[in-house]
């Protein structure tokens, strides 16, 4: 079989007939095979979810409802599109069947939330003004292959229901379970065009998703450096953007935590998805006087983590999603190493010859670093995690907002100043506080994004939904 792209409500070949293998990072298998986009696919995608949105004006599909039903089928195939996840991407199934459930709540969400518009009273009471939320039209969105389908889901949900028509691009490395999620909003009875995948590469697709004058708005999760080039592409039409990018979160660890609960969130934070999560904790700050005991817990329960295929039940940490990836979180925590820390736990491949063939790397503890090594100035995105000891709060937060980025940020302790110092003062989108969650979560309920180089804008919550809108003011009366 080879999965089609889905564009004006059809799946279909790319415009070349071309296609290419999609591999599973656990063994280097073939997971199945795709059409590779290209710019003119693209260009049809944008041109059809033009015209859907025409057909939209009268034709007032109830959206809310279709959402609805797209949520109770996800539901109903968790099982199928999660092992498709999992073979694609390398998390395990569990993981992968949390990321869908998050993805039929997200529909859930949406198809009950409407944008605010409001009526203000203005001094000249011979007029009335109303301030409307209208949709910002045709929407391109750029997702990655960490969070395949949860942050798909979130771009998708959020435009439809602003009123907006969409083409996605997945990641090429991870777009199988996108596609197939394609067929539960066509049963669902989503209007054809209103929602599109394009497959196909950065350069070509996605740039042509920026640079087509029929988007008005660019919804970008990714690199800063890939988030970076999208602004200056979106710079030449004063497009709309939301990028969502980078982070390198830091969790602190004062002497009064729950020692237990801060190790365990520290673990999750870290280790789940194997590291490559944007909100999973990537620098640790722990108070000296507890550090001992925090480092030495904390390897305990890193040597439990069981590496493997991810489809396997007893796996608790799968591969790093591919080779290159394994490679630069490698070479950070080598030269991080080589400039003087010191090497707790891992920094290697795993011995067992079973899991030669996939891009593995094992949960790795570097202590005795340096705020200016590779591993704590730039974002790790993988299972390696810097930890620096601190005399107390005040130089923990120093350090933790020395980076460029701002995107989460988490404090473990029991004292109500020291937690509302640190919400604050940290310079992060999202701050937890005492959360297993490690260093920031997604909850649909509220905004999520990035302080400094982690991004611009916000998605989810009401926030997500009006960024998808534009605001009319209407004034009546002379
Ligand atoms: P990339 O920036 O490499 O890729 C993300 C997407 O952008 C992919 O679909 C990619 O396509 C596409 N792309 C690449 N180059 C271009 C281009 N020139 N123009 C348009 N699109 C392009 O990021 P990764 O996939 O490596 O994802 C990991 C990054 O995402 C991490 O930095 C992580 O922190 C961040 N992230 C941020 C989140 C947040 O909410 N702030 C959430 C999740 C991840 P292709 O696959 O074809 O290269």
């Amino acid at each position: 079989m080879i999965f089609k792209q889905f564009i004006d409500g059809e799946f279909v070949d790319s415009s070349t007939g071309e296609e290419y293998a999609v591999t599973n990072p656990a063994n280097g298998t073939v997971v199945d095979r795709v059409a590779r986009g290209t710019v003119e696919d693209a260009r049809a995608a944008i041109d059809h979810a033009s015209d859907a949105l025409k057909r939209e004006r009268t034709a007032k599909t109830n959206i809310s409802r279709i959402l609805q039903v797209v949520s109770d089928l996800i539901r109903a195939h968790e099982t199928e599109l999660a092992t498709l996840m999992t073979l694609e991407q390398g998390k395990t199934l569990m993981e992968s069947r949390g990321e869908i459930k998050f993805f039929a709540h997200t529909m859930e969400y949406y198809a009950g939330l409407k944008a605010r518009g409001s009526q203000v009273q203005i001094s000249d009471a011979t007029k009335l003004a109303v301030v409307e939320k209208e949709p910002v039209g045709v929407v391109g969105a750029i997702v990655p292959w960490n969070n395949p389908i949860l942050l798909m889901g979130a771009k998708v949900a959020a435009s439809l229901a602003a009123g907006n028509a969409i083409v996605v691009k997945p990641a090429s490395t991870t777009p199988l379970s996108t596609i197939k999620s394609m067929e539960l909003f066509k049963e669902a009875g989503l209007p054809k065009g209103l929602l599109n995948v394009v497959t196909g590469s950065g350069p070509t697709v996605g740039e042509e998703l920026v640079k087509n004058p029929k988007t008005r708005k660019v919804s970008f999760t990714g690199e800063t450096a890939t988030g970076k080039r999208i602004m200056e592409l979106a710079s030449a039409q004063l497009k709309r953007v939301t990028l969502e990018l980078g982070g390198s979160n830091p969790l602190i660890v004062c002497d009064d935590a729950d020692l237990d609960a801060a190790v365990n969130a520290t673990l999750n934070g870290r280790f789940r998805n194997a590291g490559q999560g944007c909100m999973c904790v990537k620098r640790t700050y722990v108070f000296e006087s507890l550090a001992s005991k925090f480092l030495s817990k904390l390897k305990g329960k890193a040597l439990a983590i069981k590496v493997g295929d991810g489809m396997k039940p007893d796996t608790t940490m799968g591969p790093v999603h591919s080779r290159s990836q394994r490679s630069k979180v490698e070479l950070q925590v080598n030269e991080t190493v080589l400039a003087g820390a010191t090497l707790l736990l891992g920094g290697n491949e795993p011995s067992d010859p079973d899991l030669g063939k996939g891009s593995f790397y094992m949960p790795t503890l570097v202590t005795n670093v340096d705020e200016e090594s590779r591993l704590v100035s730039e974002e790790c995105f993988g299972p390696a995690l810097p930890i620096i000891t601190v005399k107390g709060i005040t130089e923990a937060i120093e350090g933790a907002n020395s980076s460029i980025y701002g995107l989460g940020a988490s404090i473990w302790t029991k004292d109500l100043a020291t937690a509302k110092k640190a919400a604050s003062e940290l310079e992060a989108g999202t701050v937890l506080v005492n959360s297993l969650y490690g260093a920031g979560g997604w909850e649909i309920e509220v905004p999520m994004g990035g302080y400094k180089q982690s991004g611009i804008g916000r998605e989810y919550g009401i926030e997500g939904l009006e960024s998808y809108t534009e605001t009319k003011t209407i004034i009546f009366g002379s």
